[in-house]
């Protein structure tokens, strides 16, 4: 992931290696490739104009630093507005004060919701918590299944709607929106202190969809909204993620299937468009393909 991108903008900066002192013209050149190199892979057209400009804008401009070589320059400025379009600051679980903390995962078919509930309750009972996995999508066959055996290849304990699923619980309605409320409310009874609640999803983005995953996060009040994304979908992304920001208002975003070789422009656009900072990424299939997601780390792996 990001390999052409990252290897397009080393080679831009690699031109400039030697020269004394800037010119207009130079920056020009080099904004032009920077640009070329973004929209190859994919990042949305406003998201590189104002990239661009910004660039520019600080390479042209005061913020001229002696101790560096112009290429250098370039260098810290394209480095730290990529940091800047990819969230900032690195954003952490926000975690309730009373009773466990909710969490909803909203997105897509295929996204990797369900994967993703397994490697985060892994990841977080690995940080001493007691995680729920809460089985609220019933929209898929097979997803309850398959979210019992992500929770069973991590050590989770789930919640499940249909008899037999589960040796503690045994709830015939079918609906989402109560199985998420009795998940929350056997996670208060059992004091588990995190709630993770896998949602349906769709091919497509699709309203009645949209309102269930509304109907849910009203019922449960969660702390984080993940908006999982597939980072492979191209262009697409920007469009879902409008959608389901609008939809759900999420609080968050997962990038998922990094470790594919997808050119990764477009889920390095969804923070920049939604205004919601990148907080996790999937690289993989298994339990532990999974890590909190850095935004300088990120820019600097990018640009090395
Ligand atoms: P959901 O429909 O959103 O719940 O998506 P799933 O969790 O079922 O994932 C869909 C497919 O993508 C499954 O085959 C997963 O194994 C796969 N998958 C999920 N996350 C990743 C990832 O980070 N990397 C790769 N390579 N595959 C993934």
């Amino acid at each position: 992931m990001f390999n052409s991108l990252s290897d397009r903008l080393t080679a831009t900066f690699k031109n400039l290696r030697g020269k004394g002192k800037l010119s207009e013209a130079d920056v020009d050149a080099t904004v032009r490739e920077i640009r070329r190199a973004l929209l190859d892979a994919d990042v949305a057209v406003p998201v590189v104009r104002e990239f661009t400009a910004a660039v520019k804008e600080r390479a042209l401009g005061a913020e001229v630093n002696e101790a560096l070589n112009p290429a250098q320059q370039i260098v810290k400025i394209v480095n730290s507005q990529l940091q800047e379009i990819l969230g900032g600051e690195t954003r952490r679980i926000r975690m309730a004060k009373n009773g466990p903390t909710i969490i909803m995962l909203a997105g897509l078919q295929g996204a990797g919701k369900t994967t993703l509930a397994g490697k985060l309750g892994y990841w977080l009972k690995s940080q001493g918590h007691r995680p729920l996995l809460v089985a609220s999508d019933l929209q898929r066959p097979n997803a309850v299944t398959q979210l019992q055996v992500v929770g069973d290849r991590a050590g989770v304990p789930v919640w499940a709607p249909h008899p037999g699923t589960t040796s503690e619980f045994d709830d015939p309605t079918g609906d989402p929106v109560q199985v998420a409320r009795d998940g929350v409310a056997h996670a208060r009874a059992k004091l588990f202190d995190v709630v993770i609640v896998d949602t349906a999803g769709r091919l497509g983005v699709d309203q009645a969809l949209m309102a269930q995953a509304r109907d849910i996060r009203d019922a449960v009040d969660p702390q984080e909204v993940l908006f999982v994304i597939d980072a492979m979908i191209g262009q697409d992304a920007v469009q879902t993620a409008q959608a389901f920001n609008e939809g759900v208002d999420f609080t968050g975003v997962v990038l998922s299937k990094l470790d594919g070789d997808a050119r990764g422009g477009a889920a390095l656009s969804v923070a920049s468009v939604t205004g919601k900072p990148i907080m996790f990424a999937s690289t993989g299939e298994g339990v532990k393909d999974f890590e909190q997601f850095h935004p300088d780390r990120m820019a600097s792996r990018i640009l090395d």
